[in-house]
């Protein structure tokens, strides 16, 4: 352990899972009901902006009623005691890792709770609904979307992950499944440069083969072991 200085971790929809919010891949790989294609592409909001604004409006609604888990809150912890460098890359676009309290937090999929103006390109703080096209409040034009990465479109701060990965001593990914890219590939980029991997999730992911080592148990159990055996 002395040794580690630079953590990356990367999460997914599994740490969300204990505080109510579904993931992504249940039965059917049906999200929410919904074929991904029908409400998380580019193509889908210009086929049927009411029906994805509606099913974002929902999503948004419903993430305010649900609170950080204890897997959250000891990655605060860390956050907070860990002298060296530290990112915690999400794939979520809830807002769990800062209610639970952590500060180096990078959503690399956008946010429930901003607004993107396709107008002025604006990214304002949201928590009401969008389905009745409010004014952007920089540019006053009707023309807010969910400011979520969708399928097809390019992922945040992509230069900012890489240089976290290149300098990672460990990378840690908890409760994503390996199916979505570039994040499922972090792994190895943070491998090939010499970084010890290891993963947190409820079964083996997609890319379980890539790590080090991996525990299988629930983000809320594993989560703050881990936590507790970095800290000592
Ligand atoms: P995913 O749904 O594809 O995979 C979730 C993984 O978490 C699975 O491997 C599952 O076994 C594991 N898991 C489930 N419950 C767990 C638990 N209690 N403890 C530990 N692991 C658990 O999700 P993904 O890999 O994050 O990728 C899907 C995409 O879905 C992302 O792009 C993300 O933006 C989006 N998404 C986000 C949220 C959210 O913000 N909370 C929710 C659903 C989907």
């Amino acid at each position: 352990m002395a040794a580690i200085r630079n953590i990356v971790i990367l999460t997914g929809a599994g740490i969300s899972a204990e505080s109510g919010i579904d993931t992504f891949r249940g039965a059917g790989g049906l999200w929410e009901n919904h074929r991904v294609e029908d409400v998380a592409t580019p193509e889908a909001f210009e086929r049927d902006p009411d029906l994805v604004l509606r099913f974002y409006d929902m999503r948004r609604a419903a993430i305010q009623t649900r609170e950080p888990n204890a897997a959250h809150t000891a990655l605060a912890r860390l956050d907070r005691e860990w002298r060296g460098n530290l990112l915690i890359v999400t794939q979520n676009v809830d807002d769990l890792h800062e209610r639970g309290g952590a500060r180096r937090v990078l959503h690399m999929h956008g946010e429930h709770l901003n607004a993107w103006c396709t107008a002025c390109d604006a990214r304002s703080r949201w928590t009401g609904p969008l389905i009745d096209r409010p004014p952007c409040p920089v540019c006053g034009a009707p023309a807010l979307r969910p400011d979520i990465v969708w399928f097809g479109e390019m992922p945040y701060r992509m230069e900012e992950i890489y240089d976290a990965l290149r300098a990672a001593d460990l990378f840690v990914s908890i409760g994503t499944s390996g199916a979505v890219y570039p994040a499922a590939g972090f792994v190895r980029n943070a491998r090939d440069l010499g970084a010890a991997t290891l993963e947190l999730n409820l079964e083996r992911s997609q890319g379980s083969g890539w790590f080090d080592a991996s525990r299988l148990g629930p983000a809320t159990e594993l989560v703050p072991a881990w936590v507790d055996e970095l800290l000592g």
